[in-house]
């Protein structure tokens, strides 16, 4: 992973621009002192063989026209030509026609001479240019005229004249562009280091934040805990000694965020999210960092903090999360699960506390506890989860879940008036698992949808074989609120009972009324479609929902299952007592049945019919059982009394 730092402050990144503009300028620099006293230099070598031919001319035209002896008129001429400049310049002038030859030479030495008559007659096809003879330059014409031959080499004096006064004026301005350059790349280099460095400072915020809440990320986090635990640890290791400090850290998950973001659109949950997030920002103090490390999962770190300490800021945590939000004009509770750990006393490396908080967090969640501090034995539950949801998709594919079924019976005779289908694991390894062991992995994995469509074919299946038996027993299905937003679930229901030939009066669907209340508004057009299509609907679990009487009235459901809480003790128990002799005027007053569910012993279920409750379903009558059972209990007469 790139390290922040790297993206916030890349220290040598000005130095290496300075050096790298300065590089240029002096580069460009050089280019042009080269460039220009070449050009120079050429242009003085062009010139002075220009000047050579004028005066070739002049001393051809002399020749031709005194045309009265070689010697004598190339004399002459010279005389008049190079007479005035004695010093400035070596000459060597070679002259020839038919009748001979005649040199002409001043200011060379008489070996440079020789080399000159040596050269001139080796290399003969000369015409002008630059001639280099030792360390020295000179420049060379060669002119004809009526029968004169005429060869010219003269130093180049004043060419060097010339470019030592060029090279001057060059390595002035030089130094002024090098300067005007270094200046240029100072300015420069600055500008730009700045602008890079702001863009290095929001990528880094880009990087390190996330973009809905503005809070740090996972990769801040990361990057946090390193410097917090990770390197502490390690450089308190080499010198053995203890790492002083503490801190404890918050897994902090969403409960029903799905069903928000499912229900009302994601507009709504990025408002939820914004929300929650705000509020517990504003629960923490000032050095404790929240992050946003996905979907609806939040972190807390918090340095110096102890495991009471925690324990405390949890609860206002819990409790934030737990005030209602309004969404769409609709106060929505959702509720969250944390979990603790705290440095040194769980982990003592950042990942590994993630992890430990995270476990503990997945077990506050399983028993809606809001808030649980990790324990090894969490960790030992928390792998066994993770094996049983990574087996899930082999499981439904093999048709491992099966469904057991627990009669429903009338009080009045122990007649069997239906059955709960209920879900079983055979798991090849860890044997019968029953439906807490994996409805919440089911619901957490994204395969909810799936699952209950596997659950109804499964039901209706067996409606199915029963009816090839002449068995026409209702059988109720349980179905998790999610699959309420199952936009197909209706049609997918009738298509079954179509394929299978199964009256929908014979399918009952329990929904769970805790879970469902929140979305009420949003499944109500499903129910009623069910309702249309003649299927049975259930309130399961009633009175340990949190808004029943509203939920009863509007939904408009056929039974009523009260919860196993109340019957359980309800001989002993008053309160519970109450509730249920009101669960039952209430359901007479709106028309449904209801059923008492958890019957274990005989007395339970004389006192229920007297108080008027005509069905029942318990380990009295009969535990969940195989298909084949409930085949053999009905053939055999149907009472279980
Ligand atoms: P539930 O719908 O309230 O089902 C009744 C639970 O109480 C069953 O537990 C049943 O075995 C148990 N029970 C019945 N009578 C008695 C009794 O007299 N005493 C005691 N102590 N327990 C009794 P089970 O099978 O473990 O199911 C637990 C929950 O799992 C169910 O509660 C239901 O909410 C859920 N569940 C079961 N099957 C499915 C399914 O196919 N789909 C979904 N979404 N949820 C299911
Ligand atoms: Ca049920
Ligand atoms: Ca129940």
């Amino acid at each position: 992973m790139v390290q922040l730092s790297e993206l916030t402050r890349d220290k040598s990144f000005r130095t290496r621009l300075i050096l790298a503009c300065l590089g240029v300028s002096l580069f460009v620099s050089v280019i042009y002192v080269v460039v220009s006293y070449r050009l120079t230099a050429e242009l003085g070598v062009e010139t002075g063989l220009q000047a050579m031919e004028k005066e070739a001319n002049i001393i051809l035209s002399e020749l031709v026209s005194n045309n009265d002896g070689l010697a004598a008129s190339a004399a002459s001429v010279a005389t008049m030509i190079y007479g005035g400049n004695e010093e400035e310049a070596g000459i060597f002038a070679r002259v020839s026609r038919d009748e001979g030859i005649w040199v002409y030479v001043r200011g060379l030495k008489a070996s440079q001479a020789d080399d000159f008559r040596q050269y001139l007659a080796d290399h003969t096809d000369l015409a002008r240019g630059m001639l280099e003879f030792g360390d020295e330059k000179f420049l060379y014409i060669h002119a004809e005229r009526n029968g004169y031959k005429l060869d010219l080499i003269q130093t180049t004096t004043s060419l060097d004249l010339t470019m030592a006064m060029v090279a001057k004026r060059l390595s002035i301005v030089s130094v002024v562009v090098l300067w005007i350059a270094i200046w240029l790349a100072l300015t420069l280099s600055s500008f730009i280091a700045k602008r890079v460095q702001q863009k290095n400072d929001a990528l880094a915020k880009i990087a390190t934040h996330d973009g809905l809440t503005g809070f740090p990320n996972r990769r801040f986090l990361d990057d946090l805990l390193e410097t917090c635990i990770d390197n502490a640890s390690s450089s308190a290791d080499s010198m053995d000694e203890p790492v002083a400090g503490q801190g404890c850290l918050f897994v902090i998950d969403l409960d029903k965020f799905k069903e928000v973001n499912d229900s009302f659109g994601h507009a709504a949950g990025d408002k939820l999210l914004v929300e929650i997030a705000l509020r517990l920002h504003g629960a923490l103090s000032s050095n404790q960092v929240l992050v946003r490390v996905g979907g609806d999962e939040f972190i807390i770190w918090a340095p110096g903090l102890n495991i009471d300490e925690a324990k405390g800021l949890a609860k206002s945590l819990v409790e934030q999360c737990d005030a209602p939000v309004m969404i769409n004009n609709l106060a929505i509770n959702t509720g969250a699960s944390i979990g603790i750990a705290h440095y040194p006393t769980h982990a003592d490396s950042g990942e590994s506390l993630i992890i430990n908080a995270d476990t503990a967090m997945y077990k506050a969640k399983q028993l809606r506890c809001g808030w649980m501090l990790f324990d090894e034995s969490n960790a030992v539950d928390y792998k066994k989860q993770l094996r049983l949801r990574a087996e899930l998709t082999g499981a439904l594919e093999r048709e491992e879940i099966k469904l057991y079924y627990q009669p429903k019976v009338s009080l009045k005779d122990g007649d069997i008036i239906g059955v709960e289908a209920l879900a079983r694991w055979h798991h090849p390894i860890d044997g019968i698992l029953p439906p807490g062991a994996f409805i919440d992995l089911i619901e957490h994995s994204g395969r909810v949808q799936e699952f209950g469509r596997y659950i109804i074919c499964q039901s209706i299946k067996q409606l199915a074989a029963w009816r090839s038996q002449q068995i026409e027993l209702p059988l109720a299905l349980n179905l998790s609120p999610y699959n309420l937003l199952d936009p197909g679930l209706v049609d997918f229901i009738a298509g079954t009972l179509e394929q299978f030939d199964v009256p929908a009066s014979l399918l009952e669907i329990e929904l769970t009324e805790s879970e469902t209340s929140m979305n009420i508004e949003s499944i109500q057009s499903r129910l009623d479609a069910l309702k249309v299509l003649g299927v049975t609907l259930t309130i399961d679990d009633f009175g340990t929902g949190m808004s029943s009487l509203a939920y009863i009235a509007n939904l408009n459901v056929n039974i009523i299952k009260i919860d196993r809480a109340f019957i359980c003790d309800m001989l002993t128990n008053d309160k519970h007592l109450a509730i249920v002799s009101t669960a039952l005027a209430l359901s007479k007053s709106f028309g449904c049945k209801m059923v008492a569910e958890g019957i274990e012993d005989k007395a339970q279920a004389e006192k229920l019919l007297a108080m008027g409750c005509d069905y029942g379903q318990g380990y009295l009558f009969s535990k969940p059982v195989e298909s084949n059972a409930i085949t053999a209990l009905y053939l055999k007469g149907g009472s279980l009394v």
